[in-house]
């Protein structure tokens, strides 16, 4: 009899995870989707611009190239979309249970099987939990004092209000991340007046090749070697020119270089250019990748406003100096809660282990897959397994081969569980690659928690990644 197999999150991990069970003719599972769509990030993040910033010649999964892509780097709907036809292909659709919420999941010792909790109240055993939640699921409001005062229109970025129309308004956006450069230059283009709150700048650096001419397009479609070669070249340039600006390597200065040089040529006011220059190491905050948020902040009817918010009013923002400034719409950029995994689900391994007390000095997991104490349950995209120069298709793609080759394992000699000490061993290397990188410089970042440790990101090349979780090592585990 096959495991029978809960998965956490219908986006491109759970998606993924569910193709492979089927390919392996594993149908005992179902995928647990709180929303009612599929598609994950790329289901929430609707916002004007939205689209990936890694090529989706990578940004793809390996078995499933898509050859038709629009643009070099698609919006959201086309990801969305090639997500629906996958699920398609490979049979996904009727083991998805859509508007199915997990609230809780707890390991039954007695019976070695995880009891599965959904928000209807409903509870199901399971051999093995998959969580496929990722990290970027929950969106996260500032703490601004004044929030609930405001009387104009505000949301959050993955929460974008299409029924809402910008044109004319006097919009402000708190952040600037990723998110906020995509739509910014969007909003720009038809607000009456948009101020850009900045807290940090970021590095910016240019996308390349951006739209595909009808010629490439036929290449690529017809001539399936390119698009192969595509990927391997952007796989090759991002590992070997971009991670090691990541990690103090040979490019650091190299790419820090196209940076300033991308500013210095779409911003000439040296005002807005020196407040637009970051003080930090480049990598230690997500590297944003974008052409037209420069010059959209370059506008006449657009303020960039550096001055700290003291609070939100009914009619705009004051910030610190006591200055009001109007607004009718506030979007709020403020990324997401990136370091509380999992949360809100209530994950209880052996002996009433409560997996959130087991995390309060910061989430981690062996291989960002196992957890001591938590037999059979897996994440993908988990602790330390974001990427911040590569497409993290390939570290998820790594995660799910890696789960498929424990399910053998489990089946054959029971429940498997990481050994306390294969988590010392994956703690202590990955401490020792983290302190090279930069993420671990003076900088704030959704990487780290609260107590500044890096929870989120893998330190060392997504190749070290797949060659390390190309098969479960039997000793790190205790079976039964
Ligand atoms: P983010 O990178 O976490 O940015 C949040 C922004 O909000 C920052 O500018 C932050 O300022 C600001 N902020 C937060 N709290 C604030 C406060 N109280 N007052 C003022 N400013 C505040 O979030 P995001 O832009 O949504 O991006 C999250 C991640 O999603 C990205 O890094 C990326 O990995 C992913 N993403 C990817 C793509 C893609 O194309 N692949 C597109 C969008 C997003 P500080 O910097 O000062 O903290």
């Amino acid at each position: 009899m096959a495991p029978t197999v809960a998965i956490i999150g219908a986006g491109f991990g759970g998606l993924c995870m569910a193709i492979q069970l089927r390919r392996a003719g594993i149908t005992t599972f179902t995928v647990f989707e709180k929303a009612g769509g599929l598609g994950g990030t790329w289901r929430d993040n609707t916002y004007p611009g939205a689209a990936c910033d890694v090529p989706s010649h990578l940004y793809s999964y390996s078995f499933e190239q898509h050859r038709g892509w629009t643009r070099r780097y698609p919006a959201q709907p086309e990801l969305l979309a090639y997500l629906e036809h996958c699920a398609d292909k490979y049979g996904v659709r009727p083991h998805l249970r859509l508007n199915t919420e997990v609230t809780a999941a707890a390991f039954d010792e007695s019976a070695d099987r995880w009891l599965v909790t959904t928000a209807d109240g409903e509870r199901r055993p399971f051999d093995v939990v998959v969580s496929g939640v990722g990290q970027l699921n929950r969106p996260r409001l500032p703490d601004i004092p004044g929030m609930s005062s405001f009387q104009g229109r505000s949301f959050h970025s993955a929460r974008w209000d299409h029924g809402h129309d910008l044109a004319g308004r006097r919009v402000a956006v708190i952040g600037n991340g990723s998110s906020a450069a995509q739509f910014i230059p969007r909003v720009a283009a038809i607000a009456g007046h948009l101020d850009v709150y900045q807290r940090t700048p970021n590095w910016v650096i240019p996308k390349v090749g951006e739209v595909y001419g009808e010629r490439q397009r036929s290449a690529f479609r017809y001539v399936p070697f390119l698009q192969a070669a595509d990927r391997e070249r952007i796989f090759r340039f991002l590992e070997t020119v971009i991670f090691p600006a990541l990690v103090d390597g040979w490019s650091r200065g190299l790419v820090a270089r196209r940076a300033k040089e991308h500013l210095e040529r779409q911003v000439t006011d040296p005002v807005l250019r020196a407040k637009l220059t970051p003080g930090y190491p480049i990598g230690c905050k997500r590297i944003v990748i974008d052409n037209d948020f420069y010059p959209a902040l370059t506008r006449p009817n657009v303020d960039v406003v550096t001055d700290p918010i003291a609070r939100v009013v009914p009619g705009g923002v004051e910030t610190a100096g006591g200055t009001v400034r109007e607004a009718d719409t506030l979007i709020y950029a403020t990324g997401f809660h990136s370091t509380d995994f999992l949360a809100p689900i209530e994950i209880t391994g052996r002996d009433g282990h409560l997996l959130h007390e087991v995390w309060k000095g910061g989430a981690e997991a062996y291989l960002g897959i196992a957890v001591p104490r938590f037999p059979n349950l897996f994440l993908l995209y988990g602790p330390n397994t974001n990427i911040g120069h590569n497409s993290i298709i390939f570290m998820i793609e790594s995660q799910v081969r890696y789960i498929m080759g424990c399910l053998p394992l489990l089946r054959a000699h029971g429940p498997m569980e990481v050994r306390p000490a294969a988590m010392d061993g994956w703690r202590r290397a990955l401490d020792a690659a983290m302190a090279r990188t930069a993420w671990t410089a003076n900088c704030d970042s959704w990487y780290k928690n609260d107590a500044g440790k890096v929870t989120n990101n893998w330190p060392r090349p997504t190749t070290v990644y797949r060659r390390i979780t190309r098969a479960p090592r039997r000793e790190a585990y205790r079976f039964g």
